[in-house]
């Protein structure tokens, strides 16, 4: 007889201790998640809970190692577990962890927000949902109108009146998209198409004095990566600035990620426009509760205690937060982001090649060092066409990279994240498993035929 192979654990033996602990938390945690986005529900199977992090690699409780493409949705710009952010946090933890008073590195990240941005004032907050929903209420406030605007697809965080769906035509106010929020909460809000010019136009010929604000991902990411077309972002401010409605950029996922200035600095900072008010978030909390809004100084100046607008937070600039935040974006150089833009085209490079010998029918987006793979035969430009994709083949396609050690985001509507710290090993364990993974979504074409 000859010698057998030593034979690969299964994917069950691979995850016992994960999945236990699934077990667990669905007892205790509705799903077993604290956000929804971690759960596997929209491919199957077990999330992985991981145990450690360092660099650009994961380890689960099991301790297999995974290439992480998710980069905690996108806060860990220079990889896990940075030695300098580490340190300065350390240092941060050993003078106390939250006084309730001003401190110094809220001041000083405040100054690296606005010299890195537009913005003339910023106010911190802990979440990326706090941030929109606060810039909203200012908007309102300034303005003393109440409508918003928003576009399908895109994400700001779980704010009532933003989790609203297109009502029954363009210009028609929304319904709630999800149980919980009261029909009142989303009334005032108007959902369009994204990068639909003649849309926009419509809702404020119809609406414009009511319109307190339209707000927009800077370049959506919330629905795999879409590119708002050239000039888009432009004519937003331009509308916005004629019908006296402030233009909202939210830029919680973009803003320091997609560039060292964020999509502003991909358009804005090129075009020539900046927006009324920002929202920040992820990247600036280097992997703490940190985000910001910030925007026109007479329009932040209308917030309290300067002004009548409200707006408050017990761990509001927290020093740990603002610590890790601020030593990130000091660290988050030219260099780092030209590492990851070259990481990046080698990776969309090589997921395009091997889906196109697997004849997968795919796009890649991106903008800036942000792309996703979208499994669909054409070029998407809002929530209708990142909806034409074919699912199957992403969860065929995302659970053969897992089995091969790379950790992509569990949902086809999402970026793939990159950090300075993907290195050689950690592009090359994710090119190794791309040929398997396209044949395993070619698999689910051929399957779907007839
Ligand atoms: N805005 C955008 C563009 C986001 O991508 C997100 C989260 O993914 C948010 C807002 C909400 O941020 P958080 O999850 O910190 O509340």
């Amino acid at each position: 007889m000859t010698s057998s192979q030593p034979t690969r654990p299964s994917t069950a033996e691979r995850t016992v201790r994960s999945r236990d602990l699934f077990d667990r938390a669905s007892v205790v945690t509705p799903g077993g998640v604290n956000s929804p986005v971690r759960a596997f529900n929209a491919v199957g199977g077990t999330p992985r809970f991981i145990t450690s992090a360092q660099g650009a690699w994961l380890t689960d409780a099991d301790g297999n190692e995974y290439v992480d493409l998710i980069c905690s949705w996108g806060p860990m710009l220079l990889g896990h577990a940075h030695p300098e952010v580490q340190a300065a946090v350390v240092e941060a933890v050993s003078r106390g962890t939250s006084y309730g008073t001003p401190t110094v590195p809220e001041v000083e990240l405040a100054e690296e927000l606005v010299a890195r941005t537009p913005v003339d004032q910023v106010r911190f907050v802990s979440s990326g949902t706090e941030a929109t929903m606060s810039a909203i209420r200012l908007a309102r406030g300034f303005t003393g109108r109440d409508v918003v605007v928003k576009f399908a697809g895109c994400y700001h965080g779980h704010v009532d009146s933003l989790l609203a769906s297109a009502g029954s035509g363009l210009a028609t106010f929304a319904v709630p998209g999800t149980p919980g929020v009261p029909e009142s909460s989303t009334a005032l809000t108007l959902v369009l198409p994204y990068n639909d010019r003649a849309a926009v136009d419509r809702v404020f010929a119809e609406h414009g004095d009511r319109i307190a604000c339209l707000i927009t991902e800077a370049a959506p990411g919330n629905m795999g990566v879409v590119p708002p077309e050239p000039g888009f972002n432009a004519f937003l401010a331009d509308t916005c600035t004629r019908h006296g409605a402030l233009f909202v950029s939210d830029e919680v996922m973009t803003g320091f990620r997609v560039s060292r200035q964020g999509q502003w600095g991909l358009d804005g900072a090129v075009e020539g426009w900046r927006p009324d008010l920002m929202t920040f978030g992820k990247v600036m909390g280097g992997g703490f509760p940190a985000a910001a809004f910030g925007g026109r100084a007479d329009v932040m100046g209308q917030l309290s205690p300067t002004g009548p607008v409200y707006q408050a937070g017990t761990l509001s600039g927290n020093p740990v937060a603002t610590t890790a935040g601020l030593t990130t974006l000091r660290l988050a150089t030219d260099e780092v982001y030209d590492h990851i833009t070259g990481a990046g085209e080698t990776l969309k490079a090589a997921a395009a090649e091997a889906l196109t010998a697997a004849g997968v029918p795919h796009v890649v987006q991106s903008t800036g060092t942000m792309f996703s793979v979208l499994f669909t035969d054409r070029p998407v430009r809002d929530f209708a066409g990142a909806s034409a994709q074919h699912l199957p083949a992403y969860t065929a396609f995302f659970h053969a990279m897992l089995d091969r050690g790379v950790y992509l985001p569990p949902s086809a509507f999402e970026a793939w994240f990159l950090s300075s710290a993907h290195d050689d090993r950690a592009i090359e364990t994710v090119l190794a498993a791309l040929p398997a993974a396209a044949r395993a979504a070619a698999a689910t074409q051929e399957g779907d035929v007839g």
